[in-house]
C-alpha cells in the first residue's frame, strides 16, 4: 500500500496520520518499514513543529551547502537533494502491535521535501502477524 502527496521546496510535511490509517486497516502485529522511492526527498522521523522544522532545513543547508561546486550539478543542478536525501535516508521501521505505531510521544513520520515541487509516494510493507 501506499499514500501519494506533491510537496513544494522546503516543506516539511507530517505524513505520520496517513500511516497511522493505513497500518490500522492492516491489524498486524509486527514491523512496518516506511519507505520512501526518491532520490532528492527524505523521509525520517522527529518532531513536528514549525522552529523545529526550520531547524532541520537549517542543519541539512550546514551539513550540505546548497553550492558547493558539486559535481553532479553539472549535469543536473540538484547535488545537494541527492547529498541531503542519502544522508538522512528514505525510510525507516517502525514496531506495529494490533495495527498501532508504537511511536513515540513527540515522534513524527515526516517526509522533508529538498528538491523541488513534486509528486511523491510513500510506501508501507510489513511483516508480523494478525
Ligand atoms: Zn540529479
Amino acid at each position: 500500500v501506499e499514500i501519494n502527496f506533491t510537496t513544494k521546496k522546503g516543506e516539511v510535511i507530517d505524513i505520520t496520520e496517513k500511516i497511522e490509517e493505513l497500518v490500522r486497516r492492516t491489524g498486524v502485529t509486527g514491523i512496518i518499514n516506511v519507505f520512501a522511492p526518491h532520490a532528492t526527498g527524505i523521509l525520517m522521523l522527529g518532531e513536528n513543529e514549525p522552529h523545529i522544522a526550520k531547524d532541520y532545513l537549517r542543519v541539512m543547508e550546514n551539513l550540505v551547502p546548497t553550492q558547493n561546486n558539486w559535481e553532479h550539478d553539472k549535469i543536473d543542478n540538484n547535488a545537494a537533494a541527492h547529498l541531503r536525501s542519502a544522508l538522512f535516508g528514505v525510510s525507516t521501521t517502525i514496531p506495529v502491535i494490533n495495527g498501532k505505531l508504537q511511536l513515540g510521544t513527540w515522534q513524527r513520520i515526516l517526509f522533508v521535501e529538498v528538491e523541488g515541487d513534486r509528486h511523491r509516494r510513500v510506501m508501507l510493507t510489513w511483516v508480523g502477524s494478525k
